[in-house]
């Protein structure tokens, strides 16, 4: 059994539902601010995003972890005392930098993710870091319950 074997293995005993909200970038929000860019974070369209967005509940395993200082984009969203989460899903759940990671009602904005791949070059799982959405967190998830019915 290889490393990745065991990975999916603990993937298949822990997993637990979670919503990722994929922002689809192609299409700006009719609340985005045109002269500084700025969604609205109150806007039950894009749930501050600025983009148009699909939810969708997938599976993963969630796992408490340090922010790294580096983290350039992070103070858009987040704070210093966000914490961090990292998640373990299959490789055929779509998650990207800058999505939104539900996770029991609170919020992670992903801030990068990694396709693990075996040895014949297949996808087998990835790996994405999370931080507490801090900014307008309350906003975000009264929506996101409006929308998804949670
Ligand atoms: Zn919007």
């Amino acid at each position: 059994m290889d490393f990745n074997d065991e990975i999916i293995n603990i993937i298949e005993q822990f997993e637990y539902d979670i919503y990722v909200v994929n922002r689809d970038a192609h299409y700006k929000c009719v609340c985005v601010d045109y002269n500084n860019g700025d969604a609205i974070p109150s806007c039950d369209k894009c749930l501050g995003t600025g983009y148009k967005i699909k939810i969708k509940k997938i599976k993963g395993v969630g796992q408490w972890t340090g922010i790294p200082n580096a983290a350039p984009s992070a103070g858009r969203f987040s704070d210093d005392t966000s914490k961090g989460r990292r998640y373990y899903t299959r490789a055929k759940y779509n998650i990207k930098e800058e999505d939104i990671i539900v996770d029991n009602l609170e919020p992670f904005i992903i801030m990068s993710e990694k396709m693990f791949k075996s040895f014949s070059g297949e996808d087998v799982y990835r790996l994405a870091l999370g931080y507490e959405l801090k900014n307008d967190s309350h906003a975000f998830i009264a929506n996101f319950r409006k929308i998804v019915g949670v």
